[in-house]
């Protein structure tokens, strides 16, 4: 339609009207051809009649058409309105409120362009707003994984994260570490280590692409894995950088939707990136505190960890042993059977040992053959047993290499603070140290305790 002024109604307006003129205009000579006398119909105050009638119309027209159309274009830049306005104070920080259907969208009760662009507007805003609880709950979601840094924390309000924005109702997460596959977390799932016996779970982990089963509503579901009947189960890898760090499984009583999917994607991304900083910084953190041959503390974080237990044991006035480990001729070992076989029997002791010690108890490899046995709380009586039956086994202990059975024995100096006096930690050690001494001049493989003062 061409365009008169820039108002689309008083253009309206002005065809209508116009029509209305040239109808009456023209409405006389047509009676008068139907065959209606021309004195009757040709004349001016017909003429006037008809045009009178057909403005008349045109304003019926257009008062209609403001009434029936212009109300719902109101209605729809009205909701319009709203819909920016909370858009925006969101944007500015202020909460996602509800947008509900009486507040933000408009009713769809034709089937014209008038319902399609409706009905186009209430999919817009419902997209717009789903965006922007997806976009609130990720920012929520990657600021909660920065807070975390052990593997399980994080998984664990990972998982609880996922379930809610993704309406499932059980979940676990696998986590690779050190070459194995371990469920850090779990939730309304009955067997938890026979997820890691399941073909799919192996199947993504090769595939390193998600996996959705649809589980049809007639078929009988053993319930062996989930603690309810399920209709879909998605998993999906925790890829970094191509990397495979493991996978989450999400199970729900009803199928996802595209948008349930899609943020599992989005969150699947975070989650992928805190998790390689933290399985980072826990591998970092295990480097600085453990010996790389044995695997127990080194002795700067033991002697950190010793200080920490003098300090406890002076406040409350508990005691606390010490044991000082050296392994008899362990030279002779090396000489005899090489430095590799040498490593392999300390390895090979240093089980033995962690098997004798309580929990709570920590073992320090001190120097290269020679370990500390931080005990707290045992006396001096204590610490001898412990040293004796540790000694003993190590006795006991053989290591095959080859044809060759070796065998070696330790001798082990022990103190207990405040029995054997000591103004720090150092001076405990110093104690223990000359102990050992004493052991390895009585002929070693035997205990010798700091005389009590
Ligand atoms: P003693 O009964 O007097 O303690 O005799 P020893 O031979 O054990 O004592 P010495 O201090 O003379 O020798 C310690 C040996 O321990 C020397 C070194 O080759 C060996 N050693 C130290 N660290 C390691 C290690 O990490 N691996 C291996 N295989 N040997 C080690
Ligand atoms: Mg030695
Ligand atoms: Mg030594």
């Amino acid at each position: 339609m061409i365009r008169i002024t820039r108002k689309v109604f008083t253009d309206l307006s002005i065809w209508m009207i116009g029509l209305g003129l040239l109808i009456g205009i023209i409405f006389p000579f047509f009676v008068s051809w139907m065959g209606i006398p021309a004195e009757f119909v040709l004349t001016p105050w017909f003429f006037a009649a008809c045009i009178t009638a057909g403005i008349i119309v045109g304003g019926i027209n257009i008062t209609l058409a403001r009434t029936v159309v212009g109300s719902r274009l109101r209605l729809l830049a009205e909701r319009m309105e709203v819909v920016t306005e909370k858009f925006l104070a969101v944007k500015r920080g202020m909460d996602i409120d509800e947008c509900n259907p009486e507040v933000c969208m408009v009713d769809v009760d034709s089937i014209d362009e008038i319902g399609h662009s409706a009905a186009s507007f209430n999919s817009l805003v419902e997209t717009l707003f789903e965006a922007l609880e997806t976009e609130e709950s990720l920012k929520s979601f990657t600021h909660l994984l920065g807070t975390q840094l052990s593997v399980v924390e994080l998984t664990e309000k990972a998982l609880d994260q996922l379930m809610t924005h993704t309406g499932s109702a059980a979940g676990a997460v696998v986590i690779e570490k050190d070459g194995e596959l371990a469920v850090t977390t779990s939730q309304g799932i009955r067997h938890v280590n026979k997820i890691l016996e399941s073909d799919h779970v192996k199947s993504v982990f090769r595939s390193e692409s998600r996996l959705r089963l649809g589980l049809p509503e007639d078929i009988y579901v053993e319930g062996v894995l989930i603690e309810f009947r399920p209709r879909e189960v998605v998993i999906e890898p925790i890829l970094y950088k191509d990397f495979m760090l493991g996978l989450i499984i999400l199970a729900s009583a009803d199928p996802y939707s595209h948008n349930a999917i899609s943020r599992l994607g989005l969150f699947g991304q975070n989650l992928a990136m805190a998790l390689h900083n933290s399985l980072l910084f826990d591998r970092l953190e295990r480097l600085a505190a453990l010996d790389p041959l044995t695997g127990i503390y080194n002795r700067r974080f033991g002697l950190t960890r010793l200080h920490e237990e003098f300090g406890r044991a002076l406040r409350m006035k508990v005691p606390l042993g010490l044991m000082m480990i050296d392994l008899d001729h362990f030279k002779q070992i090396n000489d005899l059977y090489g430095h590799l076989t040498g490593d392999r029997v300390l390895i090979r002791l240093t089980k033995a040992a962690r098997n004798v010690i309580r929990e709570g108890d920590i073992m320090v490899r001190y120097g290269g053959e020679e370990f500390l046995g931080i005990l707290p709380g045992a006396s001096r009586k204590d610490v001898l047993d412990i040293a004796d039956r540790l000694r003993r086994i190590v006795a006991e202990t053989s290591v095959a290499n080859g044809e060759d059975i070796i065998k070696v024995t330790v001798s082990i100096g022990g103190a207990s603070y405040p029995e054997n006096d000591a103004a720090n930690e150092i001076g405990l050690i110093e104690r223990a140290d000359q102990a050992l001494y004493s052991a390895k001049d009585s002929g070693r493989d035997c205990v010798v305790m700091a005389s009590s003062d």
